[in-house]
């Protein structure tokens, strides 16, 4: 049977794959999609991102009360899900 986690934003239950692992390191909300990284985690659904930010979320999930920096889950996020937020480079 798979790990069953909630997702910080929406709070639904979800099979582990579905969902993407984060981190906080120095204040900053890190994507581990690798599940590489130690330390406590909280798990997102890459579609809930807005709603996490928007419901400071990542604050609750990682019991900080500062500003959580979101920078670097934002670009993986972006390069990741190209078809929510479509780039082009040139
Ligand atoms: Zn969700």
């Amino acid at each position: 049977m798979e790990p069953i986690r909630s997702c910080i934003a929406c709070r639904s239950q979800e099979n582990w794959k579905e969902l993407l692992h984060l981190v906080q390191r120095d204040g900053r909300v890190i994507p581990d999609p690798t599940h590489t990284l130690g330390g406590r985690g909280a798990w997102l659904h890459p579609k809930c991102f807005e709603v996490a930010k928007n419901r400071r979320s990542f604050n609750r999930a990682f019991k900080s009360n500062g500003d959580l920096s979101l920078h670097e889950l934002e670009e993986y996020l972006r390069k990741v899900v190209r078809n929510v937020h479509p780039e082009r480079s040139s």
